[in-house]
Parts: C-alpha cells; structure tokens; sequence
C-alpha cells in the first residue's frame, strides 16, 4: 500500500482553505457514529452504556452524507457501535468517497467477511482496526475467547487484498507496556500501515464521576439514567488511569517507541510522557449520532445540538480542557490532543520539522 499522499493533499488543501475563508475552527475529523449496536461488549466502552437506549437505532445514509457535507472536515472516521453492522455500509462509504472525503473504518474487524468485497480498494479508504494487547489481553478486554485470532486473520486477507489497514490500541490500568511492543514487532511484520496508541479515558458514565445530565438541544434525557448504571460501571473504572500514570507509563517506553509506523506523532507522545502541554482541540473533530450533534465533545456530553452550526456556537470551548473542567483533568486522549498538537499554533521551527519528518517516515513496517 502507498503512502496516502492524497490524505496529505486534502489536508494541505483544506488548511489553506480555511485560511484564506478566515474560517475559525475548522474541524479535521468528522467522528461519524451512524449506529450504537455492536457485536462486542468491551470492557471500557462508553458507548454500550450512555447510549443503549438508542441501541436498536441508526442514521440513514442521507443524513450522514449531509452531516458531512455540513461540517465539511476532509476526514470522515466512521464508528458507533461497530460498523461493519451498518447494512448500507458500501452506499455510505462510496457517497463519502465521492465528497471527497477521506475515510477511518474503525472496527473490531469480525465481520471483514461481509463487507470485504463490497468496500472499494481505495487510498481514500483505512480499515481502523481495534486492537488492545496480545491475545490473552485482547480477548479478556473484548469478553470473547477467539476474537484476537479472527482479527489477525482478518487483518492478513485485508492487506492481502491491498487494502490500508491500520490499528487504534487503547492503553488502560493494567496494559503491561512491554507487551504493547511485543504487539507492535507484531503487527510490523503484518506490514501494518500505521499503529495509534491512545490511553482510556475515564468516562464519567463508566467511572462513576459526577456529571451533568445529558440533554438533547437543551431538553433533559434519561430521566432514570442513574439507576440504569449497572454495576459493571464499577468494574469498568478499574480500568482507567490518572494524568501522572499516563505520564508514568508512556516515559517508560517513549525511547523504544522511536522506528515504528505510529500514527501518533512525536509531539503527541511527547505530551503523553508529561513532557509538553498541548491544548485541547474538541472543536477540530466533532461527533454525530443518532441523538445530534454531541456537546462538548467526544467524550464528554452536556447536550445534543441539531445542527452542526449551534455546535460549534454553541460550545462553550473556553471552558474545556484540563485547566478549565474537572472532567477533563485526566484527558489526554488522542482525539482532543493529537490535533491539538497540530493546531495549536505555537509549534517551534524544531517541532514543525519534526512533525513533517513524522508524516513522511516509513520505518519497519514499509
Ligand atoms: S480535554 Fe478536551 S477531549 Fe478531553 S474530555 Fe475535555 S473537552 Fe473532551
């Protein structure tokens, strides 16, 4: 598989857009949630919880395709839920495609089966492929003995078949490191196109956190919500780490992390280690599902807005991050810093080289 130099392209071309429109807050990644269902139960999983009242829901194509029309960000990550489970997922990713939009499938790849076939062999195209550990961890986290053999052999007809499959691995309480590197050696010689490592963060709906109740543009949801938390909430916010662990556990292995294809880049990492501070960027991927246009971010859910317009005015922006809102104090999650990193704009003539060397290295797995 090539270099995505097209991926590069609509980026370039889309920052210069922006800058020449003035437009302010410009979103890069559109986290597209088409539906809720999955076919796994991880352990960890915020969606399985917050939203399983609307389990049995999903968009349709027509609103996704205008939803990324609306917010126009040049890369699309499709998730949920599992989307492999979406029955119009080719219809969905061809009017994507055909946008222009650049495409993460992310997945936990047990039904490559259904969908090999009938998703194009694209540069557009990635299969994000969920992936926690070796295969006793990967099958503990996912609850099912098997799933870590049938993604691998998913994992091999996929780049048998030239498609650019990369790996999204969440690092929690218990994740031994030195494991995580026997997973990366691992997955090189699979000839990876790209690894993310990413820690959990400690959603309040799974870790037990005060929170805000959640509304739907501006009208309270849920109403029983509280009692509905089950008890596997408690087991699930074992599994997350404080801001210092994160530091603890990435400055461990920072060093032995340098020559593999990460998608994360050096700044990141960095960041991960505790050794830079990056803003949050919540504004630069916001996420759609069934219920909205998810408010502040991600992660977090204050509200719903229906338009992406009231989103983005809406939010209050200023009062996110670490410093602002306790619920962000042990955030350090790929989706609000990665691009932090890049769009924060207070990069040095060191670290700038050092991000473009980052997107044009092909270490070990090229
Ligand atoms: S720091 Fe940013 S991404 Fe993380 S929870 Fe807060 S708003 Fe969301």
């Amino acid at each position: 598989m090539q270099f995505p130099w097209s991926l590069i392209k609509a980026m370039t071309w889309h920052a210069l857009k922006c800058r020449l429109t003035g437009r302010r807050r410009a979103p890069i990644v559109l986290m597209l949630e088409p539906l809720f269902a999955c076919n796994l139960r991880c352990e960890g999983c915020g969606r399985i919880r917050e939203y399983h009242h609307v389990m049995d829901q999903r968009l349709s194509v027509e609103e996704c395709l205008a939803s990324a029309q609306e917010c126009d960000a040049p890369i699309v990550s499709i998730c949920g839920g599992e989307p492999l489970l979406y029955p119009e997922l080719d219809r969905l990713v061809n009017g994507l495609i055909a946008q222009g939009r650049h495409i993460y499938l992310c997945t936990n790849a047990l039904l490559v089966d259904r969908w090999i076939d009938r998703l194009p062999r694209s540069s557009r195209l990635t299969w994000n492929i969920h992936l926690d550990g070796m295969e006793a961890t990967h099958d503990a986290i996912t609850q099912r003995p098997g799933t870590f053999q049938t993604v691998i052999q998913n994992i091999r007809r996929l780049k048998a078949d030239g498609r650019r499959v990369t790996t999204n691995t969440t690092i929690y309480a218990q994740t031994d490191m030195d494991e995580i590197l026997v997973l990366l050696d691992y997955l090189s010689e699979l000839r990876i196109d790209g690894m993310l490592l990413s820690p959990a963060y400690p959603y309040p709906v799974v870790n037990g956190q005060p929170q805000r109740l959640p509304t739907i543009n501006g009208q309270a949801q849920l109403p029983g919500r509280a009692r509905e938390l089950g008890k596997d909430h408690q087991v699930a916010s074992q599994l997350f780490l404080t801001r210092c662990e994160v530091h603890a556990k990435f400055a461990a292995i920072r060093k032995r992390l340098e020559g593999y294809r990460l998608l994360n880049s050096p700044l990141y990492l960095d960041f991960l280690c505790g050794k830079r501070e990056i803003p949050c960027a919540a504004w630069a991927c916001p996420t759609r599902n069934i219920c909205g246009w998810k408010s502040p971010c991600y992660l977090l859910t204050d509200t719903h807005y229906p338009t992406f317009a009231e989103w983005q005015e809406k939010t209050p922006w200023h009062q996110l991050g670490p410093a602002q809102d306790p619920r962000c104090h042990d955030c350090l999650v790929h989706y609000g810093f990665e691009t932090g990193a890049v769009v924060g704009g207070d990069l040095s003539l060191c670290e700038g080289l050092a991000l473009v060397r980052w997107q044009l290295a092909s270490p070990r797995a090229a």
